[in-house]
């Protein structure tokens, strides 16, 4: 079976959730070769990536790709492509990944799709537009087909692959070194999951009313060690930072249990949310949407609701 690229995500040396759904995918399909670009690799991402299934790890940990903004990722899979003729590149649909993907295509002139939610025979990618209201099938018809894929759209599956290391040299061209990365600042991480990662995502929107009332969502989701999102609403209204929204121009999760408080369910939302595994909705308006996606809904007052269910949860700790 051919070839097909993974481009790795990585954190510190940690395979990223998403690095292993692209693997899974591609196992349905090919034979995976995950391609790792900048320092970081060892025994635990290579153990982590043959977990998974990949056959090949083709490895470019200079420090010097990472030196630059996208360009020389984008080289390193251009050459690999020329190299080894795969039958297609899969890439997680992050901002960077996406923007990685767009500059492959013209690298390799071939055609891309972005925020793929599924693969099938013959690269036949899904993608669910208008907030989850229309499916779409596209195909490449030009080149190496070229796939980013949203994270948590593919349940990671483990089976072994060899991982067998191939090194591999890019002499990256004055064009991938045009915008060079100044800075690094580390985010302060807190002691939850990361929000696309999370076994269990804790939401608040509109009807949590304020910044400081967030404490009660933060509160349930500590309870149950789970990550904390937002609906558009509330981080629009500043309640809440931008980067926890959940929903069609936030983050997608797909998380074992997902519960929205005082968030109505508009199709934007659900965009981000309906692959949860368990929706439970806290909402003091029955008629509210949610309803009609949860698994489990609270008619009530959430100041009420949250409190209570965060007590009983601590007290069956
Ligand atoms: C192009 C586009 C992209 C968008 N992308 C996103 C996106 O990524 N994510 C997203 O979330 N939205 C997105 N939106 C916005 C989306 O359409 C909704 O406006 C938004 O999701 C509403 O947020 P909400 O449910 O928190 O607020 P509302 O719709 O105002 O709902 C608040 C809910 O809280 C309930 N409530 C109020 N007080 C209480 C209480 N005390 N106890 C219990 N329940 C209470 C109310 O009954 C109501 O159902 C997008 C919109 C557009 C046009």
């Amino acid at each position: 079976m051919s070839e097909i690229l993974v481009l790795v995500e990585h954190v510190d040396g940690e395979v990223k959730k998403v690095t292993l759904e692209l693997l899974t995918l591609a196992r349905s399909l090919g034979t995976p070769a995950a391609v790792w670009a900048g320092p970081g690799y060892g025994e635990p991402a290579k153990a982590r990536l043959a977990e998974y299934g990949a056959e090949k790890v083709y490895l470019a940990d200079s420090a010097e790709i990472v030196d630059y903004v996208v360009g020389p990722k984008a080289e390193l899979l251009a050459t690999l492509v020329a190299e080894k003729s795969p039958a297609a590149v899969l890439i997680a649909a992050t901002p960077e990944g996406k923007e990685i993907a767009g500059r492959l295509a013209i690298k390799t002139d071939s055609g891309v799709i972005t925020d793929a939610v599924g693969l099938s025979e013959g690269f036949v990618a899904d993608q669910s537009i208008f907030g989850g209201g229309v499916n779409v099938k596209s195909r490449v018809t030009k080149g190496t087909p070229i796939i980013a894929v949203r994270p948590n759209s593919t349940a990671p599956e483990a089976a072994p692959g060899a991982a067998a290391e191939e090194q591999v040299t890019v002499t990256l061209s004055d064009a991938a070194k045009a915008a060079k990365v100044v800075e690094r600042v580390k985010q302060e991480k807190g002691a939850r999951p990361e929000l696309t990662e999370a076994a269990i995502v804790v939401s608040g929107g509109r009807g949590v009313g304020s910044a400081e009332n967030f404490a009660i969502i933060e509160k349930l989701a500590d309870s149950l060690g789970a990550a904390v999102g937002a609906s558009r609403a509330a981080t629009d209204a500043g309640w809440y930072p931008h980067q926890f929204q959940v929903g069609q121009t936030g983050k997608t999760v797909s998380p074992q249990l997902y519960i929205a408080a005082g968030i109505s369910g508009a199709i934007q939302h659900r965009a981000g949310m309906q692959t949860a595994k368990t929706i439970v909705a806290i909402n003091k308006d029955p008629e509210a949407p949610i309803f009609e996606l949860a698994d489990f809904g609270v008619v009530g007052d959430l100041f009420q609701v949250v409190p209570q269910l965060t007590e009983e949860i601590e007290k069956r700790k």
